[in-house]
């Protein structure tokens, strides 16, 4: 397994005591060549764990295992070695991207600052390299990021991160600050890069329609901690948490048979100050029981299949004197009055 993160933590310590349990003990996994995709709302924790991965947040608690080592065990040169195989691509390159600096110094600025620039030509023959991958024409080398559409810019973006030929990249929103038409060209470029290098790509996104067609596994996360995670056909084939039912349920889909159901998840998602107890969801869940108050439920494997794919959720729902009595959706639940 290329990247494995395992009971990964971070509470932020605030002001007048107390924790922000921002990532609550959060495990997944992902191999070459594939895709893991968080997703959840604003708040659910899924952009701290980007940062986590990048290396710009220590965790409270947990462990992050690139190629089968852990992350925190990596001296200087080991960490400089990590954050030349694991890249980025944020949501908005207007912003990721230096203003000030042509397209030819900023995909140049990574390999010198690695020291693999080479010589001139041997430079030169990257630059073009990395912009015919992503499908610019070379004159693009001496313009400036704004005068390109926001979609190519994106691809700039992109062209920047496979500068180091990075094994990973965490792509952050790559396309929802983009115009609908453009979203599905940079989905199809993403995907060809990675059929293309064999890369894996830890995906965080809004948009579930991009995450069920891109992705091959996905979790979802719900105030920190996951609710539900599996290969993609499954989560959202057979959703099993009440949270990724609603999350499906109102969320847009090209999909004529699926229409969107407005309203399912009411209310705000709650504070990872002080989170809910027992299971984080209860205020908001449609089916909640008393027990779902007073007690965490766990991730339980909803199928068979090696621990890093199984398809897994985390209510009690689902537990097993319940699971047992071939209970196949959550839903069949009516709610506790
Ligand atoms: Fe709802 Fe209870 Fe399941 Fe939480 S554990 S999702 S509150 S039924």
């Amino acid at each position: 397994m290329l990247l494995e993160v395992q009971d990964l933590k971070k509470h932020f310590a605030v002001r007048g005591g107390g924790n922000v349990r921002a990532v609550d003990g959060v495990s997944f996994a992902v191999d070459a060549g594939q895709t893991f995709a968080l997703v959840g709302e604003s708040g659910c924790g899924k952009t701290t764990i980007a940062r986590l991965l990048l290396l710009l947040e220590k965790p409270t608690g947990g462990a992050i295992r690139f190629d089968g080592q852990d992350v925190s065990t990596l001296d200087r040169k080991g960490v400089q070695g990590y954050r030349r195989q694991v890249q980025a691509v944020f949501q908005d390159p207007s912003s990721s991207l230096n203003p000030r600096l042509k397209v030819r110094m900023l995909l140049a600025e990574p390999l010198l600052a690695h020291g693999l620039g080479g010589d001139r030509t041997a430079l030169q023959r990257r630059l073009l390299e990395l912009l015919e991958i992503v499908g610019l024409p070379p004159g693009a080398l001496e313009l400036y990021p704004h005068e390109f559409s926001g979609g190519q810019r994106q691809r700039i973006a992109v062209a920047r991160a496979l500068a180091l030929q990075p094994r990973l990249i965490v792509l952050d929103e790559p396309t929802s600050a983009l115009d609908v038409s453009i979203r599905a060209q940079i989905v199809n470029l993403l995907a060809d890069i990675q059929r293309s290098f064999g890369l894996a790509y830890v995906v965080i996104a809004h948009d579930l329609a991009l995450v069920e067609h891109f992705s091959s596994a996905v979790g979802v996360m719900y105030l920190g901690a996951m609710a539900e995670s599996g290969p993609s056909e499954a989560v959202f084939g057979t959703p099993r948490h009440p949270y990724t039912q609603a999350l499906l349920g109102s969320a847009p889909r090209p999909d004529p048979d699926h229409p969107p159901a407005e309203g399912l998840i009411v209310g705000e998602i709650g504070s990872a100050l002080a989170p809910p107890s027992g299971c984080r969801f209860h205020p908001r869940c449609p089916h909640a029981m008393p027990q779902c108050a007073q007690q965490e439920p766990v991730m339980r494997p909803m199928t068979g299949g090696d621990a890093g794919r199984a398809h897994r959720a985390a209510c009690h729902l689902l537990d097993e004197g319940l699971a047992m009595a071939g209970v196949e959706r959550v839903k069949d639940f009516a709610p506790t009055p």
